[in-house]
């Protein structure tokens, strides 16, 4: 996904921080090329406009420019306005608070509303009992399609009676059927078009006024690039869209209409597609979407902390710490040192793309004046405490804090944080070296 504009981006960021101080003009150059980048992911003129504009004005302020790492600083607003043209909050899918709930799935043929109907309903499934229907009666195998794809999935279905032609009334009828059968939550699926179609769009404000929804939900298929802004537009006009799900994500979409949709239209991408299977589809995520198309660069920004800040010998008992499959008090005494040396851990988890790796380790609070605690802490323990923290209980807790001058609560924190990281420590052993380029030659690193 978005492999050119990581690509681009990544190397504009590399030149730029190769340079250590920057000029207004070296940080004007570097928007051209994020600028043209962005052009050519797709994203439309205006909204490329917009974006580099609100960069502009804060990435040439002195402030940037005379901080110790300007490239760094650049970095971090292109990725925060990123997050800002997608929308900072997440959307949620929303429900009714009178059953059943409706949504309604629209969009171009192809586009895949058909598989997200299932798809999201099978996610629903967990606190809700849905229901899918067939409302595109032009194609016969239509039908079939979704009768299929729902009892794969295990989910209920409901369609129309033979030589049936008319999917406003199936819709109707799918309201008296989910209460029958207890169904708290219809999810409709229409016909799509080719192309923009003004039939079609009447036959869904119809079926819009007649079964009224509390979703409708454009699925757009992402490899359209700017297209797919277009007809967002123009659903958005007839029909009043609640939200917006991109399929196709997991191709070699370019990322405009990741981009620009919520920008361009005022609605929000809810979901996004990542593959065929039923359980390929996740909340969309702006930070994460940013995270992926800055990727590369914040992971440049880390593999040169680290190369800064780590010798030879920290790296090799880094690798042997890594290669054990026990992780012990001594283990985290040594990468609390050596975080210490790379400068606030939040910053350095955000720049890892270990899924829910910041996440994991938020409210761990892991400052310097607090490492020094950290520290006090392990090394008031005896060696066979640092080796099995399991035995640390209660009077071992006190005795640990008098001796470090702590509390028992400090001590508490820093053996959940210690939980904390040892999972962390796992995850970051099992990291695929494919799908994470970059954490793989940091992994090189450490071994
Ligand atoms: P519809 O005409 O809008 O109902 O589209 P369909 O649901 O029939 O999907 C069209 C094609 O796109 C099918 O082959 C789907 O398997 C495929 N598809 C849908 N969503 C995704 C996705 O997120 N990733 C991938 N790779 N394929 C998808
Ligand atoms: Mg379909």
């Amino acid at each position: 996904m978005f492999e050119a504009l990581k690509e681009r981006f990544e190397s504009v960021f590399s030149s730029m921080k190769g340079k250590g101080r920057l000029t207004a003009d070296d940080v004007n150059a570097a928007l051209r090329e994020v600028r043209r980048a962005l052009l050519e992911a797709d994203v439309s003129y205006k909204v490329v406009k917009n974006l580099v504009d609100a960069i502009k004005v804060r990435a040439t302020g002195a402030d940037v420019l005379n901080s110790i790492t300007p490239a760094q600083q650049v970095a971090t607003i292109v990725y925060e306005e990123l997050i800002r043209i997608m929308g900072k909050e997440p959307a949620p899918i929303t429900i009714s608070p009178k059953p059943p709930t409706v949504f309604m799935m629209v969009g171009l043929q192809g586009s895949g509303k058909t598989t997200t109907a299932v798809k999201l309903a099978k996610r629903m499934s967990r606190s809700h009992k849905p229901l899918v229907v067939a409302c595109d009666l032009r194609r016969p195998a239509a039908v079939d399609q979704l009768r299929t794809l729902a009892e794969k999935a295990g989910v209920a279905f409901f369609g129309p009676e033979p030589g049936e032609t008319d999917p406003v009334a199936v819709a109707r009828k799918s309201v008296a059927y989910a209460e029958n059968h207890l169904c708290s939550l219809i999810l409709l699926d229409t016909a799509g078009r080719l192309q923009l179609d003004d039939d079609l769009m009447t036959e869904l404000e119809t079926m819009k006024r007649d079964v009224p929804p509390f979703e409708v939900l454009l699925v757009v298929d992402s490899m359209t690039g700017q297209e797919a802004v277009e007809v967002s537009s123009v659903f958005n006009e007839r029909l009043g869209l609640t939200g917006v799900i991109l399929t196709k994500m997991d191709g070699d979409a370019r990322g405009g209409p990741a981009l620009a949709i919520k920008a361009t239209t005022g609605v929000p991408v809810k979901l996004a597609g990542m593959g065929e299977r039923v359980e390929d589809l996740e909340s969309f995520d702006s930070k994460r979407m940013a995270s992926r198309i800055m990727g590369m660069g914040d992971m440049m920004g880390l593999m040169e902390k680290l190369e800064r800040s780590t010798t030879d010998v920290d790296a090799a008992r880094i690798a042997e710490s890594l290669k054990k499959s026990r992780f012990t008090m001594d283990d985290m005494l040594m990468h609390l040192q050596q975080i210490k040396k790379l400068g606030p851990l939040d910053k350095v988890l955000e720049m890892l793309p270990i899924p829910g790796g910041a996440k994991a380790l938020k409210g761990a609070d892991l400052d310097a004046s607090r490492l020094k605690y950290s520290e006090a802490i392990i090394l008031s323990m005896t060696k066979k405490e640092r080796r099995s923290p399991d035995i640390i209980k209660g009077s071992r807790r006190r005795r640990i804090a008098e001796g470090s001058g702590t509390s028992v609560q400090m001590v508490n924190q820093l053996l959940a944080q210690y939980d904390q990281m040892k999972t962390m420590m796992k995850s970051l052993g099992k990291m695929n070296p494919k799908s994470f380029k970059v954490a793989g030659a940091l992994k090189n690193l450490f071994r």
